[in-house]
């Protein structure tokens, strides 16, 4: 059997899913406007590889093969329970992989990192159950705890969250440290939660003003949705402020 075989069935053990094999592609454009699916799976494998965030990010991303895990969330997610799954890229094979989902209760979930010297979990996506503010659009965000984990593993670039019609992800770049003392991010996550408050009371609104404070702070690249497309991203103008 040869090598690429044996980390093959390796792999095969935890991941439940091929989602396509990256081109493989050079370092991530800086002047990009857009990434398609194939640049991105491009350079979600060149991340792997280099462990190096970008310096610059585009003003949309296109995550098209990810739409039937999506809707596969989306589907588990319906009982109001959270769902998630982790991306691994096979540095060997180029392989984009995505983990079994994991479920978690109301208000979070917990995905298992299962590193290797093959695999490298570069995207976690998670989902957000409708009703924790009522509205789906309210649902939009990522919380203070998803930062930390995100903040606290070194090989996650790119954090997806998904509510019941929309997404949000966030993603590294240069300025984005990479290590971090978990304990003072936890209590810097908290204080920007206190600040966003002192904006707005309004729960919808402040989560979505949190996100933006906490991707500010930490050099993170933050997108929504966007209507150009079914699974196109934007990338949010980061300011301080509510919109
Ligand atoms: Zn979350």
């Amino acid at each position: 059997m040869d090598l690429f075989r044996a980390l093959e069935r390796a792999v095969s053990k935890f991941v439940e899913e091929a989602v396509q094999r990256p081109h493989p592609a050079a370092a991530p454009s800086a002047d990009a406007e857009r990434w398609d699916w194939p640049a991105f799976k491009g350079n979600l494998l060149h991340f792997a590889r280099t462990l190096s965030y970008p310096a610059a990010l585009p003003t949309r991303i296109d995550l098209d093969g990810l739409k039937i895990p999506i809707e596969r969330l989306r589907e588990q997610t319906a009982g109001g329970i959270e769902h998630g799954r982790m991306g691994y890229v096979n540095i060997y094979t180029g392989t984009l992989v995505l983990s079994r989902t994991v479920q978690g209760d109301q208000h979070s979930v917990r995905i298992p990192v299962e590193r290797s010297i093959a695999n490298v979990p570069v995207m976690g996506i998670h989902s957000h159950p409708r009703g924790l503010f009522q509205l789906d659009r309210e649902d939009l965000h990522l919380s203070a705890q998803d930062y930390l984990s995100f903040l606290s593993t070194r090989e996650e670039w790119v954090q997806i969250a998904v509510t019941g019609t929309s997404l949000i992800a966030a993603v590294k770049t240069s300025a984005t440290p990479t290590r971090v003392d978990a304990q003072a991010v936890e209590r810097r996550l908290n204080q920007l939660w206190e600040d966003a408050g002192r904006q707005t009371a309004t729960p919808g609104r402040r989560v979505r003003l949190f996100s933006k404070l906490a991707c500010i702070e930490y050099g993170l690249g933050l997108y929504i949705q966007i209507p150009e497309g079914p699974m196109a991203l934007g990338q949010v103008r980061l300011t301080p402020k509510l919109d």
